[in-house]
């Protein structure tokens, strides 16, 4: 169900970290940017301190970032405190969580822009889905500070869409090593190596990234 601003969702959460627990957090550059920010590390030390990994993804040969969860698949960033006598888990980099963090229970559309209901979420967790407390998507999403953080998100997915359409077609990679090589060589510089140092915690620099990584592709 594609969700327009106005639409109403019941959507009100209670803090049981279960959308935390057994789930990819799949993060953009960013994300990753955000939370390097946030914990004082570069990003290049969010990966070799383990915080972040990549996984591949088979089909599309991206490496995508993720949060490096445990064996039992805890996010490291889920923490739990009594709150008002109750059990509550909340989150450790709230300000700079990640933004599939941020829609958990709505899925976001890339293709169309929108987002939907993510109906095996609120199978997860029933409690966050309450019929007493509907509130418009527009209010949810502002809420976590969504819009603006998704344009964010758009110049990354453009950019993807450059690489892969202009260079890299899909049975290139996968029919070469070489070429898979280079690929991931100039994804690791989409991930790893904004901020260098402490004097660049400020604003991702995202042209100048895009223009390094067109400068090894051309
Ligand atoms: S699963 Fe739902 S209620 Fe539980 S923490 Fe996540 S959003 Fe909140
Ligand atoms: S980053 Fe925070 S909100 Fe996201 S999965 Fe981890 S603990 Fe949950």
């Amino acid at each position: 169900m594609k969700l327009d601003k106005n639409s109403l969702i019941p959507i009100l959460c209670v803090a049981t970290g279960r959308c935390c627990i057994h789930n990819l957090v799949i993060l953009s550059p960013f994300d990753i940017f955000r939370m390097g920010k946030f914990l004082e590390k570069t990003a290049k030390q969010l990966f070799e301190e383990k915080i972040i990994t990549y996984r591949i993804n088979q089909t599309s040969f991206w490496m995508e970032p993720m949060i490096y969860s445990n064996e039992e698949e805890v996010c490291p960033f889920l923490e739990a405190k009594q709150i008002e006598g109750k059990d509550k888990f909340l989150c450790k980099i709230y300000e700079a969580r990640p933004i599939v963090c941020r829609i958990y229970p709505l899925k976001y559309d890339k293709e169309e822009n929108s987002f939907l209901r993510f109906f095996p979420a609120e199978d997860r967790c029933k409690e966050c889905i309450d019929f007493d407390n509907f509130q418009s998507t527009e209010n949810f999403l502002n809420s976590g500070s969504v819009p603006s953080l998704l344009e964010d998100y758009k110049k990354f997915d453009d950019l993807l869409k450059l690489i892969l359409n202009q260079k890299f077609d899909l049975n290139g990679i996968k029919n070469n090593k070489e070429k898979q090589k280079k690929f991931f060589e100039i994804q690791k510089i989409l991930y790893e190596t904004y901020p260098n140092n402490e004097e660049n915690f400020s604003e991702y620099p995202f042209e100048k990234v895009k223009l390094e990584i067109l400068a090894k592709i051309y």
